[in-house]
């Protein structure tokens, strides 16, 4: 069987508790992995003086493949996002998220297997901000009233909304590679091009024009607040969504709740030859070293990293083993009570026990 050398980056908060666990249920596959740890976040800062040190970028760019604990943004010190400055740093730009429901959990709707593709690198989260009162902020604001005519409060702040044809085309391309590889029927291009006629109607017109290189594949596309409308009215007409950086962050926390929460969702960061998996969930410090969290999300996005490296089986049969332990109900933790009727609560550690078990238990079968 062949190893695979991985960055683990255990994270903040109840990151290293998540990471351990879905950790010990890739390593109870029998697949070898050599774990090259490695910092973000506030542990790294309280290492290395920085959230994102040199270090890091190695690791991950040597490896190409990595596994990531959610990580903490230092509040308040001027340091940027650690998620985005990985993501633009290392040109993450595809952020996939499935959303599907698992056999015996209870949500409002049975049906819902939706794959939310964010642009990860532009958009509002481009970076590029302008602080109220700033010298720098007074130009803009003289230069946006000198070519548009249009006056902005002298009190404002401003966020960049940046969108380009260029990771426009590559996010929705992606998109539609990934609805044909996937076996999927659909792709709907998410916006307000009605409102945001250049950023997000580059966006639309792109994604049109990329739609026809795919006839094989539906195409439509949907104003991002009849979709919010549409996903908790009747979600199961969805298949793949594509979508600018922030409707992207907050429809796949909306399609994570209709489907069993942020404990029990996955994701991916790709971009080329990088490939970075972890959970939706952030690192929900306020139950740091309680043993408590779910490492579910974790776990399956583990199992995203399985498909990654071509262990098709093996994810296929660890996916099975956590689908078990959630319909049984019995070794979940606290979240899952709502969607599961006589949950018995565990905790983190003891979920991955569980699901361990039920992959010794199909070896033997
Ligand atoms: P959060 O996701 O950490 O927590 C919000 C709430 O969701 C928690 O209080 C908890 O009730 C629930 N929750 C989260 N993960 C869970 C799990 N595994 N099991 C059960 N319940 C879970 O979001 P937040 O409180 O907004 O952010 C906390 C920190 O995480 C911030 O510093 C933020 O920057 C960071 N963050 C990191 C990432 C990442 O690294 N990918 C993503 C989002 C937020």
């Amino acid at each position: 069987m062949k190893a695979y050398n991985v960055t683990l980056i255990p994270g903040d908060g109840t990151g290293p508790e998540v990471t351990e666990a879905a950790k010990r249920i890739l390593e109870a596959t029998g697949i070898t992995f050599h774990w090259d740890l490695a910092y973000a976040g506030a542990s790294a800062r309280d290492r290395f003086g920085t959230p994102t040190p040199e270090a890091l970028f190695e690791s991950i760019r040597k490896n190409k493949v990595t596994l990531k604990g959610p990580v903490t943004t230092p509040v308040g010190s001027g340091f940027r996002s650690v998620n985005v400055t990985l993501r633009q740093e290392l040109d993450l730009y595809a952020c996939l998220r499935p959303c599907k429901i698992y056999p015996d959990v209870s949500t409002p709707f049975k049906d819902v297997d939706i794959v939310v593709v964010r642009e990860n690198t532009e958009d509002l989260y481009s970076g590029i901000e302008f602080e109220k009162g700033k010298p720098e902020t007074k130009k803009l604001i003289e230069l946006v009233l000198a070519t548009k005519g249009e006056a902005v409060r002298p009190d404002s702040s401003v966020s960049l909304k940046v969108i380009s044809e260029t990771c426009s085309r590559r996010i929705v391309k992606f998109a539609f590679d990934y609805a044909r590889t996937h076996q999927r029927q659909k792709v709907t291009a998410v916006h307000k091009a009605n409102i945001m006629k250049f950023s997000d109607g580059l966006f639309l017109a792109t994604a049109k024009e990329v739609a026809k290189d795919y006839p094989d594949i539906e195409f439509e596309d949907v104003i991002v607040d009849a979709l919010c409308m549409q996903l908790v009215r009747s979600p199961s007409q969805f298949d793949v969504l594509v979508l600018p950086n922030l409707y992207g962050d907050i429809v796949s926390d909306l399609c994570a709740g209709l489907t069993g929460g942020l404990g029990v969702a996955p994701g991916a960061n790709l971009g080329d030859d990088i490939a970075v998996f972890e959970a939706i969930h952030g690192s929900a410090p306020r139950y740091a070293g309680q043993n408590k969290v779910n490492p579910i999300a974790m776990m399956l996005s583990g199992v995203m990293m399985l498909r990654h490296l071509g262990e098709t089986k093996t994810a296929d049969r660890v996916e099975k083993a956590i689908a078990e332990v959630i319909a049984e109900g019995k070794s979940v933790t606290y979240d899952l009570k709502l969607n599961i009727a006589n949950a018995q609560v565990v905790g983190t550690s003891q979920v991955a026990d569980a699901v361990i078990k039920k992959l010794e238990e199909s070896d033997k079968q």
